[in-house]
């Protein structure tokens, strides 16, 4: 790039540190550049828009598309790295990069299966690892062979583009199943459709890998969705199986390994239990990127998902990943139907008053139904018992009402500031 740039660049950059540019604004790379501040590094983004979430708040941005092959190279000038806080930038694009002698990381080839449902899918049944019954969906006979053979118990999804839950459908019937197929297909959407599991609760296991091959695991956490939204995680799953839990953080780290991945990664996965009566696990989704389901880190444990992604792409020694609370809750900040009239932050007072360990992140987004504003995590007392159901709910109790309190102005619980009543019930 030229001088002008490069001046400005060690101007404000007199520890040399590394750039990392990430490609996307939104909130995953605003709170990695929170921990590129830490390392003394400062993120570069490639934002849509100046009040995207990451725009806001790094002096290094690039504005453009993720798609633009002008943008994508102008960002990945002079970076040591380029990441991803999504994975919809088109892989030829990428590839052109990579043949430009540019570190992408993760690089496309593994790229692919977190945006690719179906090459996904192909890859972890040839590694042998537990997915659903599965089919490429090119032509309608593929919905209604599918549909036969899985008892009508199908999800149709778009095997490419979707995110929190757009993109997957549920049909009742062979009808409805064929009109969705019919709709996408025409509109050249690549379909694809797998078994519906019985699945008993959400499971997702982080890792991260570097380039050297060093990995690491977080606890196996539980998620829970709502509208295909992820809106609660519970770290670590309460009540799960020791041996599944270890043999979840193995598939993991297995996966990583065979997909040659760099960075994080969330494997997301049902719990279901076996003809024995035995828990096991299905994989559904691959991403490879910081996660929602990995937002509980930033608090509650030693080294969070978005300084493990830096470490990770920088090729750094990885940072432990041992929670440092016995369960930390996160509870996703999604928009209101209506905004409230009380300004966010008297919200974020009231808040402190009543939950003063409650962490708090917000997005910097404008607020819209449904939208993920933020989050927040709130870490257990040492006693409490990962196991027990009861103490664990307690303390999600907490998170939830202080995250719908944070979207919505309202106590779930019918809490009344003025009165005080109940505050006794959550004073810890
Ligand atoms: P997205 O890419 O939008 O996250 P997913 O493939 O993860 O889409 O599906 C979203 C949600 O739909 C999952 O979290 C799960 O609740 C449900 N779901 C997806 N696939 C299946 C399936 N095969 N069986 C049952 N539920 C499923």
């Amino acid at each position: 790039m030229a001088g002008v740039n490069d001046q400005s660049r060690i101007a404000r950059n007199p520890l040399a540190a590394p750039v990392v540019a990430m490609i996307g604004g939104g909130q995953l790379a605003r709170m990695t550049h929170q921990s590129a501040v830490a390392l003394g590094q400062t993120l570069r983004v490639l934002a849509a828009d100046p009040v995207d979430p990451a725009a806001q708040v790094t002096p290094d941005v690039v504005i453009g598309a993720h798609d633009d092959p002008g943008s994508v190279r102008r960002v990945a000038a002079g970076a040591d790295v380029v990441t991803f806080d999504h994975e919809h930038v088109p892989p030829q694009l990428l590839r052109e990069l990579e043949d430009a002698g540019v570190a992408v990381r993760p690089r496309s080839s593994a790229l692919i299966h977190a945006q690719d449902k179906l090459v996904m899918r192909r890859a972890l049944a040839e590694i042998g690892a537990p997915v659903p019954p599965f089919t490429g969906i090119d032509t309608l006979e593929d919905v209604r062979r599918f549909h036969a053979e899985q008892d009508g118990a199908i999800v149709l999804k778009s095997a490419r583009g979707g995110y929190d839950g757009r993109g997957v459908w549920m049909p009742d019937s062979l009808a409805e199943a064929e009109r969705i197929a019919g709709e996408q297909l025409s509109a050249e959407v690549p379909m694809m459709a797998e078994a519906r599991v019985p699945w008993v609760r959400e499971l997702s296991a982080m890792v991260a890998r570097s380039p050297f091959g060093q990995g690491a695991v977080w606890p196996v956490v539980e998620t829970v969705q709502r509208d295909g939204i992820c809106a609660v995680a519970v770290a670590p799953a309460t009540g799960l199986d020791d041996e599944l839990r270890s043999a979840v953080q193995a598939t993991a780290l297995r996966l990583a390994e065979h997909l040659d991945v760099t960075g994080v990664m969330a494997v997301e996965l049902f719990e279901v239990i076996g003809a024995d009566g035995r828990p096991g696990v299905l994989v559904n989704e691959l991403a490879m990127r910081p996660h929602n389901s990995g937002h509980w880190t930033m608090d509650g444990a030693v080294t969070s998902q978005f300084e493990q992604h830096l470490r990770a792409v920088l090729d750094y020694p990885l940072g432990s990943t041992v929670a440092i609370a016995p369960v930390t809750v996160m509870a996703n900040v999604l928009g209101a139907p209506e905004a409230p009239a009380m300004s966010m932050d008297e919200r974020v007072h009231h808040l402190g008053a009543r939950f003063p360990h409650a962490r708090v992140h917000l997005y910097g987004k404008s607020e819209r139904p449904g939208r993920k504003l933020g989050h927040v995590n709130v870490l257990a007392d040492p006693g409490v018992d990962p196991d027990d159901a009861d103490q664990v709910a307690a303390v999600r109790s907490v998170a939830e009402l202080a995250a719908r309190w944070l979207s919505h102005a309202e106590w779930g619980d019918g809490w009344d500031p003025h009165s005080g009543a109940r505050v006794g019930d959550f004073d810890r």
